[in-house]
């Protein structure tokens, strides 16, 4: 058993999802929901299932909910339950607390009230989707600040047996490799005649409209 352990509040799609990939990897995992049936329909995807409303600082203290390194807060809907929970949760000294936000102005409420990282599901989801449309070798899209995101593009017939130096993509469109996957091997330090063959992915970092025109190009 590894030795990190979790708490999972909100068993929505999203949570349940976080808390059964925690658990299948071996975490120790609790997951704690309002409503009794959802808890019910999830004692198997985790460690402990508890039913309690965690806007009741009591009752996350007598779930021992300071014993865990991180908690995660995955309740959307209802955002003032998120918020109201995400601040006990801080005040109570929780470590690493992780929330979900349904939008922007959620998100910069969490971050306020004391959450250590804030994810948006669905915005980040949406964007991996709108990339991958304009080019299905876009694998993966990371948003890194508002005008800058790493890409993951499959190298295509285009490039396959070329060299970074070939490929001459700093000058051609501003972004820059960061590292070659090539099958399990991870070259993160790529040097300009790496040659770069088919099936690999190529990991490259820049501003959204040069990445948009690697994309569209590569
Ligand atoms: P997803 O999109 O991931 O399915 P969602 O954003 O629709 O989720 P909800 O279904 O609104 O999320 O909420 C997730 C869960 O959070 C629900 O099962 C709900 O019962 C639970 N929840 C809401 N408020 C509280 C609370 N105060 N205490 C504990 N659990 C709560």
């Amino acid at each position: 058993m590894a030795d990190k352990s979790y708490a999972v509040i909100g068993l929505g799609r999203f949570g349940a999802s976080v808390a059964q990939a925690l658990y299948n990897m071996g975490y120790d995992v609790m997951v704690i929901d309002e409503d009794e049936e959802r808890v019910q329909d999830h004692v198997g995807i985790a460690t402990h299932a508890v039913q309690a409303d965690t806007t009741d600082e009591q009752a996350l203290r007598d779930v021992g909910i300071r014993n865990f390194d991180v908690v995660v807060v995955a309740i959307g809907a209802d955002i003032q339950a998120s918020i109201l929970t995400t601040l006990i949760l801080k005040e109570m000294g929780v470590k690493m607390i992780v929330a979900k936000a349904q939008n922007e102005r959620h998100g910069q409420v969490l971050y306020k009230v004391g959450a250590d990282r804030v994810v948006f599901p669905e915005r980040d989801m949406g964007l991996r989707v709108a990339h991958n449309l304009i080019s299905p070798n876009v694998l993966d899209f990371v948003e890194l600040a508002a005008d800058y995101s790493i890409a993951e593009v499959a190298v295509s017939e285009k490039t396959a047996g070329k060299t970074l130096i070939d490929l001459d993509v700093r000058a051609r469109f501003g972004v820059n490799v960061m590292a070659i996957k090539s099958g399990d091997h991870f070259n993160i330090a790529p040097s300009a005649d790496d040659l770069i063959k088919e099936g690999d992915i190529l990991v490259v970092i820049g501003h959204n409209n040069d990445l948009k025109k690697f994309e569209e190009e590569s």
